[in-house]
């Protein structure tokens, strides 16, 4: 067959749209398993994230455990077991929760080893890594130093391209029932879904303005109660949307997850970072105090 310029524009252009439409994502769960709350018990959330990741065929995901959370140490590190076991992969997230700038670099090592001799073998290897709050030191001597001990430590610290503050969707519904009201879940579900999914675009359009490429995205959610009731919808809607859910071992290694911006934006991802280095700004694609709004006239 002649090669003509045509033919190879013509072959070009059939990759053309793979290119443009890549939108993969994986998604990874912070803060588990969590407390009991007036929804689940920490068994109960675990036992239903991983028969719903399961029967929605979702790729393993990275489970960013705290294991002194929760009460009875026991109960909760066989709760953090069985997600592994389900096939999942299990990060260090601390042990307690403590905010890096508030307790200083002495206080978070220990807190980062206690998770990690509690969890042992449970831990995947790679030793994977993610601040709580994503407080990675606001001060850039702090930042340096915990980067190195990380380092040090075999530690990879894993950031969220896309974020978002699907928390408050859980606080909102505890705070509702605790005080007797009736959740309305079905007029709740649909703006945790539009929420999340606004956040996806959101990243997917500053990754294209501001790497040039559309990296594997990593998402932040949490192991908490809307999250968990609502993930089926949420994998379904992705994918609807024509996200692909991909598996977060593959997704670590986009080149993305290894840049160290030299800012300390670092409360709403690794994209924020970049884009506040490129321009000198960053924009959530929410606003908290709203949010908080129109989720409190919903739950009136
Ligand atoms: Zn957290």
């Amino acid at each position: 067959m002649k090669l003509t310029l045509l033919s190879v524009f013509a072959f070009l252009n059939l990759f053309k749209p793979t290119i443009a439409l890549a939108k993969e994502i994986a998604l990874t769960f912070d803060d588990a398993p969590g407390e009991t709350t007036l929804h689940f018990t920490p068994e109960q959330r675990t036992d239903t994230l991983i028969q719903k990741l399961k029967s929605n065929n979702v790729p393993p995901v990275i489970i960013f455990a705290n294991p002194c959370n929760g009460g009875d140490q026991p109960y909760i590190l066989k709760q953090i077991r069985k997600l592994s076991e389900g096939g999942h992969i299990i990060g260090n997230h601390t042990c307690s929760h403590p905010r890096l700038d508030k307790v200083g670099f002495e206080y978070f090592t220990q807190d980062v080893k206690k998770a990690e001799s509690l969890m042992g073998p449970t831990l995947s290897f790679p030793k994977l890594f993610r601040f709580p709050f994503f407080n990675e030191g606001t001060k850039s001597k702090l930042r340096d130093q915990i980067r190195q001990w990380l380092k040090d430590h075999s530690y990879r610290n894993i950031p969220s391209s896309i974020d978002n503050e699907d928390p408050i969707f859980s606080a909102k519904i505890n705070e509702a029932k605790a005080k007797g009201k009736n959740v309305n879940y079905e007029k709740l579900k649909p703006l945790f879904i539009e929420h999340i999914l606004a956040g996806a675009e959101y990243g997917e359009r500053l990754a294209l303005e501001n790497l040039g490429y559309s990296p594997k995205h990593i998402i932040l959610l949490h192991q908490k109660d809307a999250t968990v009731l609502f993930i089926d919808d949420l994998v379904k809607e992705l994918r609807q949307r024509g996200w692909t859910i991909v598996s977060a071992v593959d997704a670590i290694e986009d080149p993305l997850y290894r840049m160290e911006p030299k800012n300390t934006l670092s409360t709403f991802g690794i994209l924020a970072q970049i884009v506040k280095e490129k321009t000198g700004e960053f924009q959530p694609s929410y606003d908290f105090v709203r949010l908080s709004k129109e989720l409190d006239k919903v739950l009136k």
